[in-house]
């Protein structure tokens, strides 16, 4: 009978879905490649994110902000998903966040040409009561004091906070963001921005300062190159995969947190093996963001598509060897 009990216990836990809860903006982005330019499109990190970690089980929720000229089609979508939106706030007669940028033609590096914060500007993160005793927690790229907001607003810690961040935030509100990193567990941000953090240009020495200043694992992306995974005495590097075209890589990194942070939630572990897998999920949702203009690529493939995305990945890294020197 006991044994019965457990067993059913057991069954529900291991069933049970985790809640992993997304701060980010909900933007218009005009993006500009060598390939085109398009007129105001959806964007926004948090868009990009919750479009990734929906492809996992998990319980999504979201904190955002947006104007009353965003499409409520956009909104729906999420909700189509499975994202709860009840923490999305629509302002009345206020205009959404929009972000403008080039690329290069080497498209690893972009201008931006525009930041209007509009919604952004006094954004106050309400935390919906339904939100509190989220396992999980992603912080998209935002103001390092809403990021901060949004962790103390929480009544119980989450048991993994992550968290984006980007150059304009170091620029402007650097001693922000490093009262907000003292408080997170896993940064994820690109090369150059680890350099810009640091002050060091090798990204193993970069590495080692960053996580001085809170975090206890450290991901550095690094385009095309793939991404560096640091904890304690360990690295694991994760290549990207080589595409013929690359479209636009506007929200590559978002939809990559939002790969890894839904992976990790689904599979509710976080051991440095499991980031591992976390990673290459990243990747891989990364590797279709960037074939179309904007969100178009991630809203239009199937849990089949990333399978075999997955491993084409695998296929790419994996090798034999055997130790031929006497
Ligand atoms: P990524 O290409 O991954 O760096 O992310 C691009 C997305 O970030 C775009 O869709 C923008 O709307 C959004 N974004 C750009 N700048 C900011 C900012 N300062 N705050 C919040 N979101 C931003």
């Amino acid at each position: 009978m006991v044994s019965f009990v457990y067993f059913i216990f057991d069954a529900e836990f291991q069933t049970k879905r985790m809640s992993l809860l997304t701060v980010g903006s909900v933007a218009f982005d005009a993006i500009e490649t060598p390939f085109g330019k398009t007129d105001k499109i959806i964007g926004g990190a948090g868009t990009y994110i919750a479009l990734a970690a929906s492809f996992y089980k998990n319980e999504q929720k979201i904190i955002s902000v947006v104007g009353e000229d965003f499409p409520q089609e956009m909104l729906d979508q999420l909700t189509a998903r499975n994202v709860d939106i009840s923490g999305l706030q629509i302002k009345k007669g206020e205009k959404t966040f929009f972000w403008s940028g080039i690329y290069h033609n080497d498209m690893n590096s972009r201008d931006t040409l525009v930041t209007e914060l509009n919604v952004l500007e006094n954004f106050d993160p309400i935390v919906p009561e339904n939100y509190q005793g989220s396992e999980y927690l992603l912080l998209g790229n935002l103001s390092p004091q809403v990021q901060r907001q949004v962790i103390e607003r929480l009544t119980k810690r989450p048991k993994l906070i992550a968290m984006d961040t980007m150059n304009f935030w170091m620029d402007i509100a650097l001693d922000e963001l490093k009262q907000t990193l003292k408080l997170i567990d896993v940064l994820i941000i690109n090369d150059e921005e680890a350099r810009q953090l640091s002050g060091e240009y090798s990204l193993v020495k970069a590495s080692k300062v960053i996580r001085a200043m809170g975090p206890k694992f450290l991901i550095i992306k690094k385009g095309e190159h793939g991404a560096l995974l640091f904890h304690e005495n360990k690295m694991f590097f994760a290549p990207a995969l080589p595409l013929e075209e690359v479209f636009d890589p506007t929200g590559a990194g978002d939809t990559f947190a939002g790969g890894f942070m839904g992976y990790i939630a689904s599979t509710n572990d976080f051991s440095f093996d499991n980031m591992k897998r976390a990673i290459i999920n990243g990747s891989a949702l990364a590797s279709f963001c960037v074939e179309e203009f904007g969100t178009e690529r991630l809203t239009q493939i199937t849990p089949q598509d990333l399978e075999e995305r997955i491993a084409e990945f695998v296929a790419l890294a994996n090798f034999e060897m055997e130790q031929v020197i006497n």
